[in-house]
């Protein structure tokens, strides 16, 4: 399954939710990225500049580090042996554009484990923008918290593991605004593929929480 949608439109708080109740694996390719810009990898020192900009991250870079994580995945499926209720994985912010698509289709056509689902999540702009400039982290995990709606239970901590939380260097009004450019120029136009594909599922909501009650209630197209 893979879940698009725009910068801030909850594409981690549903994919948080699924692992929870479903047991998918998961893969966010923006919580990837800053893990390696975190601990100054390689990858992380060729991302940084493009991420700190709102821009996409090369494709070549992109594809390399996605296609070795999904292999790795797939292997600790196999050796976990069967996986309860069928469950399968879920990639979240890849692919962002027609190439990393592409190689995306032909990375599943060689494997046994098809793409079944395309959730394309939409939030009203005004809501998303709030959300960007009042969500903190937890950079390692990725956890996300929100000062209105989803604070953490102690002001400034994770609550699994009590670390201190950060705000995303590019959640800002600026940089948002080149992250919703390169969504709607190159991302969004993607749906048409997976539209094709027969497997788009388009859901709508203020909230995360409505939204993922129709995710829940949405059978594969
Ligand atoms: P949110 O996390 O709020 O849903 P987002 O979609 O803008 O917002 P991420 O998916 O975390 O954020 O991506 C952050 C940055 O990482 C992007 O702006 C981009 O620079 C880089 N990035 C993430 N995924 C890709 C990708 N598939 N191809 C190219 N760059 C990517
Ligand atoms: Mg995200």
């Amino acid at each position: 399954m893979l879940l698009i949608g725009a910068p801030g439109a909850g594409k981690g708080t549903q994919s948080a939710r699924l692992q929870r109740d479903y047991g998918f694996a998961a893969l966010s390719s923006g919580d990837l990225l800053r893990r390696h810009v975190a601990q100054n990898t390689p990858v992380g020192r060729q991302a940084a500049d493009f991420m700190s900009r709102g821009e996409l991250v090369p494709d070549s870079l992109m594809i390399r580090l996605l296609v070795t994580e999904l292999a790795s995945m797939q292997e600790e499926q196999d050796s976990a042996g069967a996986v309860p209720n069928g469950a399968g994985w879920l990639l979240d912010g890849f692919p962002r554009n027609r190439v990393q698509a592409e190689s995306l289709d032909k990375t599943l056509a060689a494997g046994e484990s098809p793409l079944n689902l395309v959730v394309s999540l939409n939030v009203p702009d005004e809501v998303i923008l709030e959300r960007i400039l009042s969500r903190w982290v937890h950079a390692p995990s990725g956890r996300v918290y929100n000062l209105g709606y989803n604070p953490p239970l102690r002001s400034g901590l994770d609550d699994v593991t009590g670390e201190p939380l950060t705000q995303r260097p590019d959640d800002n009004a600026d940089v948002f605004r080149a992250r919703m450019r390169a969504f709607r120029e190159t991302t969004e136009p993607l749906l048409e593929h997976y539209e094709r594909q027969g497997v788009l599922v388009k859901l709508h909501g203020e909230t995360s929480d409505v939204i993922y009650d129709q995710l829940r209630q949405s059978p594969p197209p």
